[in-house]
């Protein structure tokens, strides 16, 4: 059964160098490489829903420069409907990222036309309403994930959010969430606890059920009726991180949506990451179903 994913989110265009060791302040440091990649954390979801299988719906801002048209192509050419796409006057997002040899990165995210993102347009909550599940993120303006959680929420679909950038987070829009995918930073950052099991506990207080993603270390579920799960990564040599977890929480909410149980959406949520880490980039870097099957054979 195929299942519908709408993302209400970022669309940026990263700009990626590849360093030894990424520079300290005041310190310039030559790089090894540079390209740039389609980017953002509501693309970046998106086509890892599709690339997975699911049918999916963006709904973000692109700017009127040759990023924009690049973002809203790729996305395209992965199946997306990019009915929720608006182009808005000026410059589409940016994300700057210094990749270092150990595959760790630093980001500075310039949203420009994600600003615009702070309401529901015209057919945006009709996207929602025919979708099972929708996936939020912070790189917007916070009154429009706030509309698209409610909108979610008012039309029975199942709300994700990851609550990245980390920032505090009301409890209106908290009340809307159903699953809350952090990783160990944001959760730490939301919980006021650095252990996750502590995290994990003390955000159940928040939201129903719970994901704390933990790097290589694997990922972690809870729920408010008691059950725990968790999963180890795929052990593979990371040479980029960059969206892991948005490849994760791409296919898991897929897995869900398709009717697979947590632990067997998380096993291959985290074999999509396990692929994404393998490769350069972030649009570029998301498995198909297939290599997500490949590696769980
Ligand atoms: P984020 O990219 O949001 O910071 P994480 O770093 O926690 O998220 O990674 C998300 C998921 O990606 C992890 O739970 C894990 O399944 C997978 N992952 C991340 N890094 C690695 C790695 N080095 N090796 C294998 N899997 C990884």
């Amino acid at each position: 059964m195929t299942t519908t994913v709408a993302v209400f989110g970022s669309c940026n265009m990263d700009l990626v160098a590849y360093v030894g060791t990424a520079p300290k302040r005041g310190e310039t440091v030559l790089g090894r490489e540079f390209h740039t990649v389609p980017g953002g954390k509501g693309a970046n979801q998106a086509l890892a829903a599709a690339k997975a299988g699911a049918a999916v719906r963006m709904i973000g801002a692109v700017g009127e420069d040759d990023f924009g048209a690049e973002i809203r192509a790729v996305l395209q050419k992965s199946g997306v409907d990019v009915r929720g796409l608006r182009t808005v006057p000026g410059r589409s997002g940016t994300a700057h990222i210094v990749v270092d040899d150990e595959g760790g990165n630093s980001i500075v995210v310039v949203p420009a036309a994600n600003a615009a993102l702070d309401a529901l347009a015209d057919g945006d909550e009709d996207l929602i309403a025919g979708a099972d599940s929708l996936l939020l993120q912070l790189e917007n303006p916070f009154s429009g994930v706030a509309a698209a959680a409610a909108a979610g929420r008012r039309n029975g679909v199942r709300v994700v959010l990851t609550p990245a950038p980390a920032a505090p987070l009301s409890a209106d829009l908290l009340s809307k969430v159903d699953l809350l995918v952090p990783n160990e930073h944001e959760a730490a950052v939301l919980a006021g606890a650095e252990d996750p099991h502590r995290a994990l506990a003390a955000l159940l207080e928040l939201v129903p059920e719970v994901v704390i993603t933990l790097g290589a270390r694997g990922s972690l579920y809870g729920d408010r009726t008691g059950t725990w799960v968790e999963v180890p990564s795929f052990p593979v040599d990371a040479v980029d991180t960059t969206a892991a977890g948005d490849t994760f929480v791409g296919v898991l909410a897929t897995a869900l949506g398709e009717g697979a149980e947590v632990p067997e959406a998380m096993r291959l949520a985290s074999a999509g990451a396990a692929v994404s880490v393998q490769r350069a980039g972030a649009s570029s870097s998301m498995p198909t179903r297939a290599e997500i099957s490949a590696l769980l054979a």
